[in-house]
């Protein structure tokens, strides 16, 4: 691709989304996973900030299912398959929703998620709009996250107005989300849970007098940790964006497997340089004087900041690629500047590219350090880029 030349500052850095990475992930779950278990893909934030507009038509043909948290984004998937003439395909809103937007989803045929009573109030909204097929729900379990869902204590009374609720909605799935998966080696909880799901999800089968329930439990994490917990489909998200859950998730991983899997990192963030200019020993750079040359030196500026979702915490401690070379940020990362200091890469004055997450030569910034130096973790890093900056497909 070619380097942008303008300098708006929403073109000013731009993101890479690698297809052939995503692709790569892909067969990596599918080599792992048994032939009759599916593989959902989940878009939500932003596609995990990849840019949700952008890597739907990368990931709607390798996939079984697409799961959100807002039910716009599941009518707007619906929108882009009548557009594009793709086929449909298993859309799910994991998210809360009201009863107008559960009668978009009924209308749609998007797949939508039932994690509190509240739902019995929109039986009458969706009886008045008078579906072609009643809305396909899944009754979301809580199985130990502490988070939406119906404790066990909960599940049989407060599910029972689903009987007679039979004429607008088919329950058709039911699922549960794990919470300690990521934060550990051994899996104790993980277990809990799973026995948790498989007599909630039973009494549930048999209260509701259900022939048949789609079961699904996993994130990466668990689909690749735990082989019990990948049921009928799995819900993939930090994984397949080529990016690991956690670091005890990748020691894991690489006891289960005997070597560590290799995900691949599907985005990059790149920038051009707005100037680069020599400053003389001593000079101060940024608020706050926090960095003074310690020699003649060259400094690139960058039109990038925090306002973009370079985090403001890696002043002075963080590193940019520019020429295969890692080269410091220096002084305060700014809302929409960063300095970084050039003087062992450059001989001039000419404008650089640097690669502020991915790799350039032999070296790679990755979104897990970006996430150590910002005291968060991978997942926030890329959520957070700007839906602003422009993403090319590459
Ligand atoms: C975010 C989320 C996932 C995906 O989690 P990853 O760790 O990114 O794979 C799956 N299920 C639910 C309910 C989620 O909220």
């Amino acid at each position: 691709m070619t380097t942008p030349t303008h300098s708006h500052a929403s073109h000013a850095s731009w993101l890479e989304l690698d297809a052939r990475a995503l692709a790569a992930n892909v067969a990596l779950f599918r080599n792992l996973l048994a032939p009759d278990t599916r593989m959902g893909a989940v878009l939500k934030g932003n596609a995990y900030g990849h840019g949700f507009a952008q890597m739907l038509p990368l990931v709607h043909p390798l996939v079984d299912a697409i799961y959100v948290i807002d039910p716009q984004d599941a009518l707007a998937i619906r929108e882009r398959e009548r557009k594009e003439g793709w086929p449909e395909r298993q859309v799910v809103v994991l998210g809360a929703m009201g009863g107008e937007e559960a009668m978009a989803c009924g209308k749609a045929r998007v797949d939508v998620t039932i994690a509190s009573g509240e739902w019995a109030e929109f039986v009458q909204t969706l009886r008045a709009a008078e579906l072609a097929e009643p809305l396909r729900a899944h009754v979301h379990l809580d199985t130990g996250l502490g988070r939406e869902g119906f404790t066990p204590e909960e599940v049989a009374t407060h599910t029972a107005f689903l009987k007679d609720a039979r004429d607008v909605i088919t329950v058709c799935g039911a699922l549960t989300h794990f919470a300690n998966t990521e934060d550990v080696t051994e899996q104790t909880y993980a277990f809990h849970q799973l026995r948790t799901f498989a007599s909630s999800s039973e009494r549930l089968q048999a209260s509701l007098g259900l022939p048949s329930l789609e079961r699904h439990l996993a994130a990466s994490a668990a689909a690749m940790l735990i082989p019990e917990t990948r049921a009928d489909i799995v819900r993939l998200g930090i994984a397949l964006y080529g990016l690991w859950p956690s670091s005890e998730t990748r020691l894991s991983a690489r006891v289960v497997f005997g070597k560590q899997p290799q995900l691949a990192p599907v985005l990059s963030w790149k920038c051009e340089s707005q100037l680069v200019k020599r400053i003389p020993q001593g000079a101060y750079v940024g608020y706050g004087c926090t960095w003074k040359a310690p020699r003649d030196s060259r400094i690139a500026v960058f039109p990038v900041g925090y306002f973009d979702g370079y985090p403001r915490l890696l002043s002075g401690r963080g590193h940019v690629l520019v020429g295969g070379a890692r080269c410091p940020v220096v002084g305060r990362v700014m809302m929409n500047h960063l300095v970084v200091d050039v003087s062992d890469v450059v001989s001039d004055e000419r404008p650089v590219v640097a690669t502020l997450l991915g790799r350039d030569g032999g070296e790679e910034v990755c979104a897990e350090l970006l996430g150590s130096w910002a005291q968060t973790i991978n997942y926030e890093i890329v959520t957070r880029l700007g839906p602003h900056l422009r993403r090319v497909v590459v």
